[in-house]
């Protein structure tokens, strides 16, 4: 098996390296390409307006100037063309991508891009800081918890497999490894809107500047959820469909906007699948001849 791996805190990162570990617990053909900085926000980014850079660090080591986006795409169309990746793993991140934070997170938009690749993906993430685990100050991430249960659950996840066109999204609670009360499926959660703020300070000359500041606020979590399942120990694993279309919703509004027939219908996902399979089954065998 073949895994690539990418991050979003950067090539340094200890999360990084912790996951590099995992994956070579369940198999030695491992390659890592993160990002050269730290794209923490970055989501699903992807550069276009620059040219990539890409550094060789060490055999099967390579950090790109870019996004995670960027990596997994130079990963799987351009290092390993030849022989893609069976697994794309991204993380893991000093952090929680719980609930909301799934929609700004650069980790999971790297499980994203390798999902639409057609690889399937796992993103992970350990808690750390007072909003999740509600103790002041900056807390450090326990990494010792994901060492001693990342390789079961990916192993887990993969006898159980998943539908394409979904991302596994992966948080590790924040508490010692032995405390881990087990692993719970989880729905995405929702976070008060109110964590957001602005700060307003000015610089040294007098001049006005802002920065994104999260304040601490915890409500109590839907029971299910992925915020609930790590404030309660569990090691939460939700799945994360890349179609966001809400059915109940375009239902009514063809009822409302779609007065003439003309319009025509939407075909089902898995037609629709079945076909981008194929165009990328024939563009597969036009490069194999072309070699
Ligand atoms: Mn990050």
């Amino acid at each position: 098996m073949r895994i690539l791996i990418t991050n979003d805190d950067g090539i340094e990162a200890t999360g990084l390296n912790v996951l590099e570990k995992i994956a070579t617990d369940l198999t030695d053909d491992v390659w890592v390409v993160a990002p050269e900085t730290d794209n923490s926000g970055a989501s699903h980014s992807l550069t276009l307006a620059e040219p990539l850079r890409m550094r060789e660090l060490a055999k099967r080591h390579y950090a790109v100037k870019g996004t995670p986006t960027d990596c997994v795409i130079m990963g799987v169309r351009f290092l390993l063309q030849q022989q893609p990746p069976d697994l794309v793993l991204s993380g893991i991140n000093r952090g929680q991508n719980l609930a909301d934070d799934i929609t700004y997170s650069g980790t999971v938009a790297g499980a994203i891009q390798g999902t639409l690749l057609g690889i399937p993906s796992i993103a992970m993430s350990i808690i750390s800081g007072p909003v999740e685990t509600g103790q002041d100050g900056r807390q450090a991430p326990i990494w010792e918890t994901p060492m001693e249960h990342g390789a079961e659950l990916i192993r887990k996840l993969l006898d159980a497999g998943w539908p394409e066109g979904v991302v596994i999204n992966v948080n590790f609670p924040s508490c010692e490894p032995g405390a881990v009360k087990g692993l719970a499926a989880t729905a995405q959660g929702l976070r008060d809107p109110g964590f957001l703020r602005i700060e307003d300070r000015l610089d040294t000359r007098g001049r006005a500047y802002y920065w994104v500041g999260i304040e601490p606020r915890r409500v109590k979590p839907r029971e299910g959820t992925d915020l609930w399942a790590v404030r309660s120990n569990f090691i939460s694993v939700t799945p994360l469909c890349l179609d966001y279309t809400d059915q109940k919703t375009r239902e009514k509004l063809a009822a409302v906007l779609e007065s003439a027939k003309e319009v025509p219908k939407a075909p089902p996902a898995e037609a629709e699948q079945a076909q981008a399979k194929q165009a990328q089954g024939r563009a597969r065998a036009d490069r194999h001849s072309q070699a």
